[in-house]
């Protein structure tokens, strides 16, 4: 059961460390969807204390990507908010009392232990067949820390400026519960929990630390994340226990892990890659690699389209409803609708969405689609609006991205080069030969009155009274016209390259074609 009982206040809360991976963005988009249906705040918060892992450029990358889909934050390092700042880096100091906290109530200890005297532990532990090799509960006790040294040993190693960690202290035998909204009541025995790592010895907090503390100030009501972080919750919520914060513990939600379209493993950028989707919602460029990888927004996927796509990834209504834009998802999305298996990553249905929305697009929408396609190809065009308004319209229906407009129809901006092959095979002989030339001889008839349905409707009359198969014969005019053996009406195309292109398209078509 969604909790509903303090103001609903949610966070996406990524780590600047590369490019956004789109199941990130599907947890924002629940996070935002979830937060407007409960008249509640959407924040974004960094996630940065791992500096290691730190890249240049990511927090503002995600920023746009988020923008670009409208799921702009009512508090961020962006737009700042009450509870400011909300970029982990800059909250650096105020962890450490947390940490301390812990240490004073007897749930956490500083731990001296050096990486070989831990690779020893591991090493021993291995040695006598022991499975579980994390410092825990058990294994504590045969360690250098504040529960084994007396504390002024544990003074003096302080004072003394030695370098340490602090770790949470995992009860030997507990049960901890939680409810999750999604995967419902969980029960995780402490025994099966190490003594995670709370500060690290160059005074910065763990990711868990750093999520917890700042869940907690930021009065966080719901935890809306991907399943990947399920096995932390267990931690987290002894977190809440031990600081005394139960009565504040956001309620979980873990949204079911994305798999590749095969069904195997967890969506990968290898494996999109090899399907030759993208996994970034904007282009990402790699700088250690020098490689840009594809961003859905490039490759020619509407905001709308992708936003579509994800809400269903893991979530649908009772009905078979699948349309959804961002306002209509906020009036019906519904938490406890959230799927618990895992989804495949169905890119096919993101295109069905995308030829879907390009539908609803104007005329005059897609001219500019086009305009920019231009400009991205570096392509010179010599048409009128009226002429490219007529080029949107006869391709609306035929196209899965934006530069399709252009990209499907290139005949139409240019003379063909080449003739597909298979049509020529088939029909440039023959009767259809006969039509090209007999076009050829009548076509200048039309030329007072070139117009898209007149021509057709000529076309077939030639057809019918010269006793031609049309199937036989349209198709070589086609290939004359267009170099193709499918596409866009033919009427249409003949009168949008003009009577005398199409003139000259025909006798460069019977010098060409062997
Ligand atoms: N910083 C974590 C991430 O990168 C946040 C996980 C959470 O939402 O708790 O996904």
């Amino acid at each position: 059961m969604v909790n509903l009982d303090r103001p609903v206040r949610v966070r996406f809360a990524p780590s600047p460390t590369g490019g956004l991976h789109i199941g990130g963005v599907r947890t924002a988009l629940y996070n935002y969807v979830f937060a407007k249906k409960h008249q509640g705040k959407f924040l974004i918060r960094i996630e940065d204390t791992d500096q290691t892992r730190f890249v240049e450029g990511a927090e503002s990358y995600i920023f746009e990507a988020l923008h670009w889909l409208g799921l702009n934050a009512d508090e961020s390092s962006e737009v700042g908010g009450t509870f400011a700042p909300y970029r982990q880096s800059e909250r650096k100091a105020m962890y450490r009392q947390y940490a301390e906290q812990l240490i004073e109530s007897g749930h956490a200890y500083y731990a001296f232990d050096t990486a070989e005297e831990l690779d020893l532990m591991r090493k021993n532990l291995e040695e006598a067949g022991a499975k579980n090799l994390s410092y825990n509960a058990l294994t504590r006790v045969n360690m250098t820390n504040s529960l084994t040294l007396t504390p002024e040993e544990t003074k003096k190693r302080i004072d003394a400026g030695e370098h340490y960690v602090i770790r949470i202290k995992m009860p030997k035998k507990d049960d901890i519960r939680f409810e999750d909204i999604v995967k419902g009541k969980m029960n995780v025995h402490s025994s099966t929990l190490d003594d995670k790592v709370l500060m690290k010895s160059d005074g910065m907090p763990t990711y868990h630390l750093a999520n917890v503390v700042d869940d907690y100030l930021m009065e966080i009501s719901h935890v809306i994340r991907g399943e990947e972080w399920l096995p932390s919750a267990p931690l987290h919520v002894f977190l809440y226990q031990s600081f005394g914060w139960a009565d504040k513990m956001p309620q979980f939600a873990h949204l079911p892990l994305l798999l590749n379209p095969d069904g195997q493993g967890k969506l990968s950028k290898r494996k999109a890659a090899e399907y030759g989707f993208p996994i970034f919602p904007l282009d990402w460029f790699e700088k250690d690699k020098n490689i840009t990888i594809d961003g859905f927004r490039e490759k020619g996927y509407l905001p709308e389209a992708l936003n579509n796509f994800l809400a269903l990834l893991g979530w649908h209504t009772s009905s078979d409803e699948e349309v959804f834009s961002l306002e209509h998802l906020i009036e019906v999305f519904d938490m406890e609708r959230v799927g618990k298996a895992s989804v495949k990553f169905e890119i096919k249905k993101a295109e069905w969405f995308n030829q879907y929305y390009i539908r609803l697009k104007t005329n005059e929408e897609l001219l500019q689609y086009l305009k920019e396609t231009f400009v991205k190809l570096n392509i010179k065009n010599d048409f009128s609006d009226e002429k490219l308004l007529k080029i949107c319209n006869l391709m609306r229906d035929r196209i899965t991205f934006p530069q399709d407009i252009y990209l499907d129809a290139k005949y139409l901006f240019e003379l063909p080069t080449e003739y597909d092959q298979k049509g020529v095979a088939k029909n440039w002989q023959g009767e259809g030969l006969l039509f090209v030339d007999f076009c050829q001889n009548n076509l200048p008839t039309l030329k007072e009155n070139w117009e898209g349905e007149n021509i057709k409707h000529n076309l077939h009359d030639w057809v019918e009274q010269n006793g031609y198969k049309m199937g036989k014969v349209m198709p070589a005019l086609r290939l004359a016209v267009s170099g193709a053996s499918g596409g866009a009406d033919l009427g249409m195309i003949m009168e949008l390259v003009g009577f005398d292109n199409v003139m000259e398209r025909i006798t460069i078509a019977k010098k060409t074609i062997v």
